[in-house]
């Protein structure tokens, strides 16, 4: 047998040794972590969504209308009205035809494409795509090539040199870097070499785009040029689940090829039930938005002026690049003694080399808020500037 143990103590020695925090509460900024109280800046509900007084009531008047349980899976008796009518308010939200909603975004990358690609297929994949993206195409069995990050030039050259069907796939937000991937020159690219785009983004839904409607249609694209776009539900939206949204012909060709679909028990309808009540305050209240951008805004100016080394990014993730996995454990740790949580990424979630603290938002965060996190990073910034020369930088 391998030696489990001695493997575990190599991924502490090289600093990659996860644990996990037992938090307690709703979430929201304020959480109480291990039993202790923190501010977090780690979230993924980037509108602060995920307690909605609404949402919950719109979960409990389900859960009393519709049981708990989703009894079975959606091609048996599984899918239920609600269920429907989550699909219909994100086609509508999306612009697009129609929608079909996963149990989880990791279900849906895998379910989408190893549907749409196999063997003697191709798929084109960023070499930064989120890891349920790199097992769906593992788990495909078609030919994966991967590109350099954003890198159209290569891609190009890649797709010349292929025959038979190409699918490309990328994050629309990608979710450790904050940046958005180029999708108008991925869409031409595709439409010239007549290969089958997938966007995912999870990341872009609810904070990018006119009324957060995602990084697709802020870049002018639309369903011709962009074919299936897929979102998850616990992060902006603030609930749980995922879709994939585009024409019906591939929406139906989904519902019969794609397993993690086909084989698992139906979401709880009240969670689609919540999830609708949250489509709508996503569109209906820009407010959450404006936050972001201006607690975003601030942020960098005042980091980057502590030396910090921030990515490109405009959207609610905030990474600061450190490099070594020790290190951004350091940070890590003396932010959160000042009860500060800013968890670090570490390989293999990112590259060797490429540490980082990922600092997200969410329009939960106050200005006071934000106020805490940079005096804590202050405290331990490269340059060291009195910090009441930089409020208000
Ligand atoms: C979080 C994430 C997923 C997975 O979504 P879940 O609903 O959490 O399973 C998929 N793709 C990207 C880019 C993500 O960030």
């Amino acid at each position: 047998m391998r030696d489990f143990a001695a493997e575990l103590d190599q991924r502490r020695d090289a600093g990659l040794y996860r644990v996990r925090r037992h938090m307690a509460g709703p979430h929201q900024p304020q959480l109480t972590a291990d039993g202790r109280p923190v501010l977090a800046f780690c979230s993924n509900d980037y509108l602060g969504l995920a307690g909605h007084p609404e949402l919950i009531a719109a979960a409990s008047r389900s859960l009393q209308d519709n049981g708990v349980g989703g009894a079975a899976s959606h091609l048996i008796c599984g899918h239920h009205a609600e269920h429907h009518r989550l699909e219909e308010a994100l086609a509508r939200f999306t612009r697009r035809s129609g929608a079909l909603f996963f149990s989880t975004g990791y279900m849906a990358n895998v379910g989408v494409i190893t549907a749409l690609a196999g063997k003697g297929d191709t798929i084109f994949s960023d070499a930064l795509n989120h890891a349920s993206i790199i097992d769906g195409c593992r788990l495909s069995g078609a030919k994966v090539k991967i590109y350099p990050h954003s890198d159209t030039c290569a891609l190009a050259a890649l797709l010349a040199e292929t025959d038979g069907h190409k699918v490309v796939v990328t994050d629309g937000v990608f979710s450790m870097d904050g940046d958005v991937a180029p999708l108008r020159e991925l869409a031409a690219l595709c439409r010239r070499h007549d290969a089958l785009l997938i966007v995912d983004d999870a990341h872009g839904f609810g904070c990018v785009g006119p009324d957060g409607r995602g990084s697709v249609l802020e870049a002018g694209l639309n369903e011709n040029d962009v074919p299936l776009v897929v979102g998850t539900l616990g992060k902006a939206f603030g609930t749980s689940g995922a879709f994939v949204a585009g024409p019906p012909l591939l929406l139906d060709y989904l519902v019969q090829k794609a397993r993690s679909y086909i084989y698992t028990t139906a979401m709880p309808p009240a969670l689609a039930s919540a999830s609708c009540r949250s489509v709508a305050l996503v569109e209906q209240e820009p407010q959450r938005r404006r936050q972001l951008d201006r607690l975003v805004n601030r942020f960098r100016a005042e980091a980057a002026a502590m030396g910090y080394n921030l990515m490109a990014s405009a959207t609610p993730i905030q990474p600061i690049m450190i490099g070594d996995a020790h290190e951004a454990m350091r940070l890590s740790g003396a932010l959160e003694r000042h009860g500060i949580l800013v968890t670090a990424i570490r390989p293999p979630t990112v590259p060797a080399g490429e540490s980082r603290l990922r600092v997200t938002f969410s329009a939960a965060h106050t200005d006071e808020h934000l106020d805490r996190l940079l005096d804590a990073l202050s405290r331990h910034a490269p340059i060291q500037v009195p910090r009441r020369a930089l409020v208000g930088a």
